[in-house]
């Protein structure tokens, strides 16, 4: 029997090759995002139109996919990026990121532990950030969203051990996906920056040279939720090219 994954996110960058990574590797996977991917791949998974934001319509789609099917995996993956410092973070900017980024995945936890307390099975991905770890510039709620992920990661594991439930946080560093360019393009709109120059001064940031990959973070994502990393629950594993380290 298939095993069955639940994200939130799965349309677009690191989310997307999450999904394609694990149907390959025969999940059954429901893409819980605000709309299907552009690219198809969507037609391999089941998707369900959901803004994560809406805390009762998260806990309704994954109560009725606990109803047909025994959740194995819940990855905690839609986000969204904010720049700015404290100082230029409005109230209304940090309650979106953590309505998005926090509460999101408060949401989507709260909705499959019943399912996998009553199976005594479960493995819980959320997707941090290397920001979990250490502080970026004008980053101020982006960076305190991430912190709390690996909090989440840390009290949820603990909580849940009894149960067979495992939760971890996956920290990526700089990865080139849609959100990235989004970032950078805001950064340039704002500073007149040329975007060329930009991405060139991001991969030389890197120890190693590079941006990651989103299908980089997918390998570690399906390594985490398989039965080889039994052993390892609240804990924060960084994929980020060596960032971490200076
Ligand atoms: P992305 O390409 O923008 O993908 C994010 C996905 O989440 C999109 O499909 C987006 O849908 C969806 N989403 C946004 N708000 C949502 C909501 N309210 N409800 C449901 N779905 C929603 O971003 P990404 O770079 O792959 O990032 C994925 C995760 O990795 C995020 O949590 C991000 O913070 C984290 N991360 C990224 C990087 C990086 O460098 N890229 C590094 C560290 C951590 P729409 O496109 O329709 O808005």
């Amino acid at each position: 029997m298939k095993k069955v994954c639940v994200i939130t996110g799965g349309s677009s960058g690191i989310g997307l090759s999450i999904v394609k990574l694990f149907v390959e590797n025969n999940y059954l996977v429901f893409n819980l995002d605000l709309s299907p991917s552009p690219t198809g791949a969507d037609c391999k998974s089941e998707y369900r139109q959901c803004d994560v934001t809406n805390i009762q319509q998260v806990s309704e789609i994954i109560t009725d996919i606990a109803t047909h099917h025994t959740i194995d995996v819940l990855i905690s993956n839609a986000g969204i990026h904010f720049s700015a410092n404290i100082e230029n973070t409005s109230e209304d900017d940090l309650d979106k990121v953590f309505n998005i980024n926090v509460k999101g995945a408060y949401a989507a936890i709260k909705a499959v532990l019943p399912s996998m307390k009553a199976n005594r099975n479960g493995a819980i991905l959320l997707m941090a950030s290397d920001q979990a770890l250490v502080a970026k510039h004008n980053s101020f709620a982006y960076n305190l969203s991430k912190s709390a992920l690996a909090s989440i990661a840390k009290t949820t594991a603990l909580d849940y051990a009894s149960y067979n439930i495992r939760a971890n946080a996956v920290c990526p560093g700089t990865i080139e996906t849609p959100l990235y360019h989004q970032a950078i393009d805001n950064y340039c709109q704002k500073s007149g920056a040329d975007k060329a120059a930009v991405h060139l001064e991001e991969e030389q940031l890197q120890p190693l040279q590079r941006l990651g990959q989103p299908e980089e973070v997918a390998e570690l994502v399906l390594f985490l939720a398989s039965d080889k990393a039994k052993f390892i629950t609240g804990s924060l594993q960084v994929i980020d090219g060596g960032y971490t380290a200076q």
